[in-house]
């Protein structure tokens, strides 16, 4: 009797949901409401382990307790002053960001898109100011099958159907090449080019992994060409693939850094564009802003997560488990396994085409207390928060060999 009124409240919140927001996502049918570490609850009262953690926005763990009070202290003090006035938040906030990221300066915004915006607006006037590229032609390359959020800017170089279409015009001073290919990223260099937007390791796009060598090669023409190498680690930074920054891997360092996702630890969006005084000062009072960018919650917020992976090593947790775990992902051998691939705790498991798409074997690892969430189709993301116990991953892997050999 009360499982079955709990499944009818299940059914009611997703009925109402459905009714009432608008169609844009297609969630598994399971109403969380609650949360701690690795782990969230359903209405039914019912545990999961969430391998997806919010596209890497819980590297932390849900509800980590110095992020929580960090929280709760400062929602006592002040939360939002605008950026008309300081506050005591912001500039510690950011010299913390710049000492762990190695950047001069920080830009604070909320959202990835938003910090995305912000370097496209920060490389053009650069572009202009520094490079001398004539006025309203600056050129952006970027790469096949990006995600760099859904501003109608950033959709319009998406070479993904869906996001596009529908949503244009689109804003121009784009130019796209195959992501991996440095030598197709030489050859696209004009004399208009100001930069290369490129993600280290492409999350959304279904976990690829560029060929090795790809990060130094692109840091190397960057520097011949004259033109900024920016980094999206928004869904990659922050421990993920078992470094502070995806861009570690191959020891460069992007000229502008765009961070976001467990900045805010969970809690509050925060996102943040980094670079050194070259490229930021050509922001003047005015150029640009945001009402809640730099606020004193998000700030402190942000400070407590940063310290959180810093403190707790998370990037090296991250390495020594992921690779771990995609080796035992690779041995378990499934016949309806085309690739196991990633680095770190960003594990794409790619279903092959005969076994059919990625969904059905999330709905069955959700069945067994493990939500993951496909993308594009064939590929089953891997990504549980960084502080996950190796006995809690030991756990679920006999419940996904059973799924993906099943
Ligand atoms: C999630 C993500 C974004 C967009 O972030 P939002 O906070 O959803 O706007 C941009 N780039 C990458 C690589 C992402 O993973």
């Amino acid at each position: 009797m009360a499982t079955e009124i709990a499944a009818d409240r299940t059914e009611s919140l997703v009925e109402e949901a459905a009714r009432f927001s608008a169609s844009n996502y297609h969630p598994l049918d399971v109403v969380l409401e609650r949360g701690e570490g690795v782990w969230v609850w359903d209405v039914e009262g019912k545990r999961y382990l969430d391998m997806l953690s919010a596209y890497s926005a819980l590297n932390q763990g849900h509800r980590h307790p110095a992020i929580v009070r960090a929280a709760k202290a400062q929602l006592d003090r002040v939360t939002l002053t605008s950026r008309a006035f300081h506050n005591d938040q912001m500039g510690p906030f950011l010299r913390e960001l710049c000492e762990a990221t190695g950047y001069e300066q920080a830009l604070p915004m909320n959202t990835g898109a938003e910090a995305v915006e912000t370097a496209i607006k920060l490389v053009r006037k650069w572009g202009y100011t520094k490079k001398g590229v004539n006025g309203g032609r600056a050129e952006i390359i970027v790469c096949r099958n990006n995600f760099h959020g859904r501003t109608t800017t950033i959709v319009g170089f998406s070479s993904e159907h869906q996001y596009r279409d529908g949503f244009g015009p689109f804003a121009p001073g784009f130019r796209e090449v195959p992501f991996g290919d440095a030598d197709a990223l030489a050859a696209a260099v004009t004399q208009h080019t100001v930069g290369f937007l490129f993600e280290p390791i492409q999350a959304e796009g279904g976990v690829i992994v560029p060929p090795a060598g790809y990060l130094k090669r692109v840091r190397e023409i960057c520097d011949q060409k004259g033109i900024a190498m920016m980094a999206d680690e928004i869904q990659t930074g922050l421990g993920r693939t078992g470094r502070l920054f995806a861009c570690e891997w191959e020891g460069v360092r992007a000229d502008i850094l765009i961070v976001g996702k467990s900045l805010g630890g969970g809690v509050y969006p925060v996102s943040a564009v980094l670079a050194d005084a070259e490229f930021m000062e050509v922001f003047k009072p005015g150029d640009h802003g945001s009402t809640f960018g730099g606020n004193p919650l998000a700030a402190a917020i942000a400070r407590a997560s940063l310290r959180v992976i810093l403190d707790e090593d998370l990037p090296k947790r991250a390495d020594e488990l992921g690779g771990w775990f995609m080796r035992e992902l690779v041995a378990l051998d499934s016949p309806h396994v085309a690739e196991v691939r990633g680095k770190g705790l960003l594990i794409g498991v790619e279903i092959r085409e005969s076994s059919g798409t990625a969904r059905p074997y999330c709905e069955a690892l959700k069945e067994r207390g493990i939500l993951a969430k496909e993308t594009h189709g064939q590929v089953i993301r891997f990504a549980p928060p960084l502080v996950i116990e190796t006995e809690t991953l030991q756990e679920v892997l006999a419940d996904i060999a059973e799924v993906l050999q099943g």
